[in-house]
């Protein structure tokens, strides 16, 4: 295409430091070129044509004996895209949606299909949410005595925390389930993963 832009790069550093021990190695084993997806600049797509090295490590116990130097702030491992531009993706994905944004996307030069656009979502990690302090606690038979099921929610921000599936053990306790289901949460592990203590526990 006449309007991409294409850069070649190469790093200078005389040295790369091993991933597996860190050890740094100045032995160069080979070099090789990767082709990397980058932000448009002016409305034109850039790619960058990558000179990687991969490096003996120097370490004689360590495992990895030859590894690739790496370029965190650029780029993850094996990725076709830039950071920068994954995350540019991953937003549209989060705002518009799959395959609307896959079609502004195309609009504003940023390079990714559908699926690619969906999978930066699925892998888009979530800030963890804070930790709640007061817990609510309910349950409901899905079947009457037979099957029942556990709301936990975080009372202070109105939030549900987990959604349970509870059998013939909370049935067991009948309409009190709600006084055991913390100590019943701690045998079976339930994961109140976001939760440091019960302070409060709602019964039916
Ligand atoms: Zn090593």
């Amino acid at each position: 295409m006449a309007d991409e832009i294409t850069l070649t790069l190469r790093t200078t550093s005389p040295t790369a430091s091993c991933p597996s021990c860190g050890t740094q190695s100045s032995r160069i084993q080979s070099r090789y070129t990767r082709k990397l997806h980058d932000l448009p600049s002016g409305g034109r797509p850039v790619h960058l044509i990558m000179h990687v090295r991969r490096f003996f490590c120097k370490k004689r116990t360590c495992a990895q004996k030859m590894f690739t130097e790496r370029l965190p702030e650029l780029c993850r491992p094996h990725a076709q895209r830039t950071k920068r531009l994954q995350k540019a993706l991953c937003q549209l994905g989060l705002t518009a949606g799959g395959q609307a944004g896959t079609d502004l996307g195309s609009e504003l030069g940023l390079s990714g299909s559908r699926d690619t656009i969906l999978r930066l979502v699925r892998q888009h990690q979530q800030p963890d949410p804070p930790k709640s302090r007061i817990v609510g606690v309910d349950d409901w038979a899905w079947k009457r005595r037979l099957r029942y099921g556990t709301l936990i929610c975080d009372l202070e921000r109105g939030l549900p925390i987990e959604l349970c599936k509870w059998k013939e053990k909370v049935a067991a306790f009948g309409r009190n389930a709600g006084r055991f289901l913390p100590h019943i949460a701690r045998k079976e592990t339930l994961p109140i993963t976001n939760s440091e203590e019960i302070l409060a526990v709602i019964p039916n």
